[in-house]
């Protein structure tokens, strides 16, 4: 089952984190009793000054409701609710930051190893492929501005 903030699109994931962070839920109580409720109930600061009501469904993302004008009447998940679900679980906050870090520490060491494979490549050459391969690049550096001038 897909967990509530990784329904939302990934800004409103990341909107969300940092309303978590920077403290927008003002309050929150859950909505049903037992020990392992699954529906809460909280108020989250907006933008302005203007505090949202919302409802989530942990077991049942989409029937979350925010009175936020992004999630009125719609079943998407806005940041007010993501925010609203990391105040509950915050261990789950610091594990999406944990899991960036590492994709982002990945992602540098793919590049790294990318540019080190690539430069192999080319060191490894006849001059004949060298210039074949340096024609081809060149035009294809072309082909991409001719591209961009008509996005
Ligand atoms: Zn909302």
């Amino acid at each position: 089952m897909t967990k509530l903030p990784y329904l939302a699109s990934g800004a409103s994931l990341w909107r969300g984190y940092d309303y978590y962070v920077d403290h927008k839920v003002l309050s929150w109580e859950p909505a049903e009793p037992g020990a392992y409720p699954q529906q809460f109930d909280g108020v989250v600061l907006g933008n302005g000054d203007k505090p949202y009501e919302v409802h989530i469904d942990i077991a049942h993302p989409k029937k979350s409701t925010c009175t936020c004008p992004f999630a009125e009447g719609r079943h998407v998940i806005c940041k007010h609710m993501v925010a609203l679900y990391f105040t509950i679980y915050p261990a789950e906050a610091d594990e999406l930051l944990h899991a960036q870090e590492r994709w982002e520490a990945e992602e540098v060491a793919r590049e790294v190893a990318h540019r080190a494979e690539t430069w192999r490549y080319v060191k490894g050459l006849k001059k004949a492929e060298l210039q074949e391969g340096l024609y081809r690049a060149l035009l294809e550096i072309d082909d991409l501005r001719y591209r961009r001038r008509w996005l």
